[in-house]
């Protein structure tokens, strides 16, 4: 998960600070000290820590916070803002021109994620409304250009591309002149990438950049290198004065090194975070939401824009009909689920809700989304009357729908268990207190 190590262990300090009460002055230096050694071990630059300490330091050890009634929330507040600050503050857009079409030039290293991003981001800008145009500009790495146009037609978007043998630069020009016989408003030119920096890949980008003019050169980095990313985002800068980074595999970076190090190093801020494979995972960076993650404060907005994304309204309404009238059935509790898997694995949506931020309580609820694939497969196993009036599911039902699904019998008494109890609970509710338009979750 999205730096899981390192807020599992601000966390820890900060829930020792908080045990505390009165703080004295060598509380708050013994606390930044952990502060420290957590930072530099997640692989944050350490010019970057060094600063960021002091800055906490200078607003934390003083008679206002000392004296406050509540030190402890005050100190965790200014590392809050700090580290809000370090990520750039607020979140910043990507650059539109006035005058279409809009050229967004994706560049950065061979594997960091590029091709995969630029359909992400295409994605992404034609829900908004936009047209976007992908352009096969890489020319060198094997399957680039059949990469990208598997995503244009996935996406069902247009993909210009003049084969392998074609210069970069005449691409780039070239998709200036498809996109506006084909009315599209965004150019999102995929460039080639190397293993490593290199003059020659350099000096093609600088080419394509004096061509085309692009309103927004975004840099593509990979989280998971840690100060690699960030030494490579330098370099990039140096050569093209880039506008934004996009940062990929947020997913399976547990320490965040290059995402607290990148904007204070290069100056340049992190617009987008990629966080899975699916043309889906790609967010605008919140450098106000992944500081409340990270120390374990949540993220409410982000699960919100989540759910909302993936949670079908009218399928909500329809759901919630059902339960007032006592009708849900199994059928039902897997269509629920599955819609709540849509939003992204569970320990990262544990993951946002505040208070549920440390790594240490996600264990100790192992919520697991294996479970969630068995819950999926004894259910499948069911004939759909089965699913709608599960007490006709005798011992030799449920003997063959444990085979059917591979599970054990127990696994299947305790799913149906399960479903009674949730059902029972909804019929509670409504004789209760359920509130018009409220959703339920039945886990
Ligand atoms: P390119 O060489 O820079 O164009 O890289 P690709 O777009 O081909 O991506 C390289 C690999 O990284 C592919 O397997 C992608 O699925 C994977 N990838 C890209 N972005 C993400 C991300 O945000 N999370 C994860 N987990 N994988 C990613």
């Amino acid at each position: 998960m999205i730096f899981s190590s390192l807020a599992e262990k601000l966390q820890d300090t900060f829930d020792k600070l908080r045990g505390k009460g009165k703080l004295s002055e060598s509380d708050v230096k013994s606390a930044l000290k952990e502060v420290k050694m957590a930072l530099l071990e997640a692989d944050v630059n350490y010019k970057v820590v060094k600063r960021f300490i002091n800055k906490i330091e200078e607003r934390a050890v003083g008679k206002e916070v000392m004296d406050s009634l509540t030190p402890a929330q005050q100190v965790i507040k200014i590392v809050n803002e700090e580290m809000q600050a370090l990520m750039g503050g607020s979140q910043e857009e990507i650059n539109i021109s006035p005058d279409p079409p809009t050229i967004i030039m994706m560049v950065g290293l061979q594997g960091s994620g590029k091709t995969t991003s630029a359909g992400k981001l295409a994605r992404m800008l034609s829900n908004k409304g936009k047209n976007p145009l992908l352009v096969a500009a890489d020319v060198y790495r094997p399957a680039a250009i059949r990469q990208l146009q598997v995503l244009g037609e996935r996406l069902d978007l247009p993909v210009f591309s003049m084969g392998e043998d074609s210069d970069p630069v005449d691409i780039a020009r070239g998709s200036i002149n498809f996109a506006s016989t084909h009315n599209c408003d965004t150019i999102i030119l995929d460039t080639a990438g190397r293993l490593h920096i290199d003059q020659e890949m350099m000096e093609e980008l600088e080419g394509i950049k004096g061509a085309v003019d692009p309103d927004e050169i975004l840099l593509v980095v990979d989280a998971m290198t840690g100060q690699d990313a960030v030494n490579v985002a330098q370099n990039f800068d140096q050569r093209l004065d880039i506008d934004g980074i996009l940062l990929t595999k947020m997913d399976g970076d547990a320490r965040g090194g290059a995402a607290l190090s990148i904007k204070e190093i290069t100056g340049k801020p992190i617009k987008f975070a990629g966080t899975g494979e699916k043309l889906a995972d790609l967010e605008p960076f919140h450098p106000d939401r992944m500081a409340s993650r990270i120390l374990g404060m949540g993220d409410v907005l982000g699960l919100i824009e989540k759910a909302e994304k993936s949670i079908d309204k009218e399928k909500a309404k329809a759901l919630e009909e059902k339960i007032r009238k006592n009708e849900f059935t199994l059928e039902d509790f897997m269509e629920q689920m599955s819609q709540v898997r849509n939003m992204g694995p569970m320990d990262e949506l544990l993951g946002m809700i505040p208070g549920m931020g440390g790594a240490k309580q996600l264990k100790n609820l192992q919520v697991d989304d294996k479970q969630l694939d068995h819950i999926e497969a004894i259910i499948s196993s069911m004939t759909p009357e089965e699913r709608r009036k599960p007490d006709i599911i005798n011992g030799s039902r449920r003997k063959r729908i444990a085979q059917g699904s591979g599970c054990k019998i127990q696994d299947v008494n305790r799913l149906l268990k399960q479903f009674r109890q949730t059902k029972k609970m909804m019929k509670q509710l409504n004789s209760g207190n359920m509130k018009k338009g409220g959703m339920n979750l039945p886990f």
